[in-house]
């Protein structure tokens, strides 16, 4: 099929749409509309067909890297201005529903040959393709090919002519008949479900955590709540909290605390105590600690906020609190650039202290619509690289994530700094959708009102209020095993690389995993 060819049915495809939109519909009667939208629905259930086969032949045809993004999603993401997540979807959906072919070239039937047919076909929707997939990928790995392909096609024929609801309903039985023991517990089952995530932070600055705890996990939690979130154990109510030997009776008397914060209490001591015993060494040429950057004024008006490297907002008075305890690192800056802190060609890696300003500076990756936090990212020359005579001066740096500090280059995205000394990337022209240039996420100050405005009084809530809220959070369904870990939850976690002064290695990694050691 010629380019020509294809451009031609997809362009009479939307000629098709025009002509329908100009197109009076006062005259239909209820059947002859309901005639039309069936067959709309039938076109907008087969479509995705066409998309899939595209997706699977783009990903042979060029990398995403030639594309100019990290990943497939971020592709796809940044094109169509959608989610990773449904970015991922589709892939994914590609991935099962698309053709495919061979080593050698020969062309393969889909992974879900039977469900791919139905939605090339029309005679299924994207919510029945989202129950068989599921139900596709909870079948025990025991279970043989030719049960696989049985189970997809009953469940495809179910879906012609039932609901998502109860085509769910009818898979979760085939899946019962199949396993009527529930799945044996075994230890590689339990490490692939493990698993701790910290939520998004609410307006109520605290952030929820969910998690699936081994019972290693647990047996070291378990000792150590035996003594740290004893009653009277590290109580921050106390003036100096008792966190070894055993607290006086006094102390016990007057902890009015749950069991729930008397154990988030003992996390917080096992925390602080790694933080300060050095074993964590450096990260990114800081020793590992906390560090939080905020305004001259938030912290003279003792009413705003500091956010940490790793993009939590912390309100002013935890920070001066939290000040009190060693090896935490504050970056306070008042709109400076920090010229003073020019290195110049000294040396190639960006110093302590450069690095603290650039934290205080960028707050996190400069990439538009990168999350990933300050304590995530690596020192870029933003202005010119290293090898151009870059100088390694504070105006001419960035922080950049590590996949995207490679996506710069030729070819790729450039980078440079504006006026406001905000660093500014410029896409390939690829993915140049007249985007934005700069990324403000990690920088919230620039969201406020400006000085000489007075910020808005707190809202006193009421304790109905605060009930509700509590209601609210009770409502939340249970998760599926699949949603802990959904892209909301999954805060961008660091991107654990060698830092820019680590000697680093670029070499591409062999097919056949790492080269057998020689001794
Ligand atoms: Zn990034």
């Amino acid at each position: 099929m010629s380019a020509e060819a294809v451009a031609a049915a997809v362009a009479a495809l939307r000629d098709a749409h025009d002509e329908l939109a100009a197109l009076s519909i006062d005259a239909l009667t209820a059947r002859e509309l309901v005639a039309a939208l069936d067959d709309l629905e039938t076109l907008s259930c087969q479509l995705p067909a066409q998309s899939h086969r595209m997706l699977v032949r783009l990903q042979t045809e060029a990398t995403a890297k030639e594309m100019g993004a990290k990943s497939w999603r971020q592709v796809l993401a940044n094109r169509w201005r959608i989610s990773t997540s449904e970015a991922g979807r589709r892939l994914d959906e590609a991935a099962v529903l698309g053709p495919r072919r061979s080593l050698t070239g020969e062309p393969l039937d889909a992974v879900l040959p039977c469900t791919a047919l139905a939605q090339a076909h029309g005679v299924i929707n994207a919510e029945h393709v989202a129950v068989v997939r599921e139900a596709m990928n909870k079948i025990p790995p025991a279970i043989d090919t030719l049960t696989r392909a049985q189970i997809e096609v009953d469940l495809v024929r179910y879906a012609v002519g039932l609901g998502p609801k109860e085509l769910k309903d009818k898979a979760n039985r085939a899946l019962f008949l199949l396993d009527q023991d529930g799945p044996e517990p075994d230890d590689a089952e339990r490490q692939r479900r493990r698993g701790v995530a910290m939520g998004p932070q609410g307006s109520d600055k605290m952030r929820p955590v969910r998690g699936n705890l081994t019972p290693e996990l647990a047996a070291i939690l378990e000792a150590i709540n035996a003594k740290w979130a004893a009653p009277g154990m590290c109580n921050p109510a106390d003036e100096v909290p008792c966190v070894s030997g055993t607290p006086t009776q006094a102390q016990i008397d007057n902890d009015h605390r749950t069991v729930a914060q008397r154990q988030h209490d003992a996390l917080v001591a096992v925390g602080r105590s790694v933080l300060e015993s050095g074993v964590l060494g450096q990260h990114n040429g800081l020793p590992t600690s906390i560090i939080i950057r905020t305004t001259l004024q938030d912290l003279e008006s003792r009413a705003g906020v500091g956010v940490t490297g790793g993009g939590t907002i912390v309100p002013i008075s935890d920070v001066i609190r939290m000040a009190a305890h060693a090896n935490h690192f504050l970056a306070v800056f008042d709109k400076a650039t920090g010229s003073a802190l020019d290195l110049f060609r000294a040396r190639r890696v960006a110093s302590p202290a450069q690095r603290i300003m650039l934290i205080a500076r960028d707050g996190g990756c400069t990439k538009p619509g990168c999350t990933v936090p300050a304590y995530g990212c690596q020192v870029h020359h933003a202005a010119r690289d290293w090898a151009d005579d870059g100088e390694t001066n504070v105006d001419e740096l960035g922080l950049a994530c590590g996949p995207d500090n490679r996506m710069v280059g030729p070819g790729g995205w450039t980078t440079q700094i504006n006026a406001d000394h905000d660093v500014e990337w410029i896409p390939p022209a690829d993915l140049d959708t007249g985007q934005a240039r700069v990324n403000d996420y990690h920088r919230p100050e620039r969201l406020r009102p400006p000085d000489d405005e007075p910020f808005d009084e707190p809202t006193v809530r009421t304790v109905d209020e605060e009930l509700a809220d509590d209601v609210d959070l009770h409502l939340v369904p249970p998760l599926d095993d699949d949603e802990w870990f959904d892209d909301e939850w999954l805060i961008e976690p660091p991107d654990y690389e060698p830092a820019d002064d680590e000697p680093s290695d670029d070499r591409p990694h062999k097919p056949g995993g790492p080269e057998p050691n020689a001794a």
